[in-house]
C-alpha cells in the first residue's frame, strides 16, 4: 500500500486517500471480471489428450467445481468456425447434456442426440462430418444409467408393435443386440443393456462407416463408449 501510495505521488503529486481507494477498487474489481483462461486440456491435439481431456471436465462436473461455463466467450471467434475435439452421441434424455457432465465451452463438441444413442444413419453421417471435415480427434458413445429406451428395449424384447409411432424401429435396434442377452427381471438388467447398447455402438461405427473406419486405422481417431450415472455424474468408459 505504502509502495503504491509513494509511487502513485512521486509521479502525479499529492493524491488524496479516497482517489487511491478509487483506483486500488478498479484494479480489484477488472481483476475479479478478468476472463478466465480456458483449461490446458481443452485444446487436446491427439485420441488420448481428448479422451483426458473428458475425464478431467467429468471429474470437475462430478465435484461441482465446473469451470467451462464462466469462460469469456468470444462469440465472434465462434461465429467465424469450429474444431471440436471430440464427438458424442448420446441419448436424446433430458438429463444427459455432454458439455455439462465433461465441462466444456461452446464449440469443443459435436453432438449427436437420439434415444438410446443409437448410431443412425444420419447420426453416422454427422460424425463423418465432425471427423473428415472438423477434425475430431475422438468419438464418445454415451451411455447412462436409467435409460428410458433400454428399459423399453427390455420390457418389449418379444413384441415392440405395442409401442407407438416410429417406436418400434428404433427400439429394435437395441433389442438384438443387447436385450436378448438378459432374463428381464435378472439384477441390474437395465445396467448391463445400457452397457451393452453404449459399447455395440462403437463396433456399428466402426462396422458402417468407411471415412471412420479409416480415422481409426490411421491413428487420427478413436472411439470409445462409456455410461454416465445420473445420480453421481460419474462417467465410465467401458470400451475403449
Ligand atoms: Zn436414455
Amino acid at each position: 500500500m505504502s509502495d503504491l501510495s509513494q509511487s502513485v505521488s512521486s509521479r502525479r503529486g499529492a493524491i488524496s486517500p479516497r482517489v487511491l481507494l478509487a483506483v486500488l477498487a478498479t484494479a480489484i474489481a477488472s481483476f475479479a471480471f478478468a476472463p478466465i483462461e480456458v483449461p490446458a486440456e481443452s485444446a487436446p491435439a491427439t485420441p488420448d489428450e481428448a479422451i483426458k481431456a473428458l475425464m478431467d471436465g467429468n471429474k470437475r462436473f462430478v465435484k461441482q467445481k465446473m469451470s467451462a461455463h464462466e469462460i469469456e466467450l468470444d462469440r465472434a471467434k465462434l461465429a467465424a468456425g469450429q474444431a471440436p475435439f471430440a464427438a458424442v452421441i448420446r441419448c436424446a434424455d433430458s438429463r444427459v447434456a455432454p458439455e455439462i457432465c465433461f465441462d466444456q465451452p461452446l464449440g469443443h463438441l459435436f453432438v449427436c442426440a437420439v434415444a438410446g444413442n443409437i448410431p443412425t444413419l444420419e447420426g453416422i453421417a454427422s460424425l463423418e462430418y465432425g471427423v473428415a471435415v472438423l477434425g475430431t480427434k475422438l468419438i464418445v458413445v454415451m451411455g447412462h444409467s436409467e435409460c428410458g429406451a433400454v428399459d423399453a428395449a427390455i420390457k418389449h424384447r418379444d413384441d415392440t408393435s405395442v409401442l407407438p409411432g416410429s417406436l418400434p424401429q428404433l427400439i429394435d435396434q437395441i433389442i438384438s443386440p443387447c436385450a436378448m442377452t438378459v432374463e428381464p427381471n435378472e439384477p441390474n438388467a437395465l445396467a448391463k443393456v445400457v452397457e451393452c447398447n453404449a459399447n455395440m455402438g462403437v463396433s456399428e461405427l466402426i462396422r458402417r462407416s468407411p471415412v471412420i473406419k479409416e480415422a481409426v486405422a490411421s491413428g487420427n481417431l478413436k472411439v470409445i463408449a462409456g455410461v454416465q450415472d445420473l445420480a453421481s455424474g460419474v462417467f465410465k468408459i467401458t470400451r475403449r
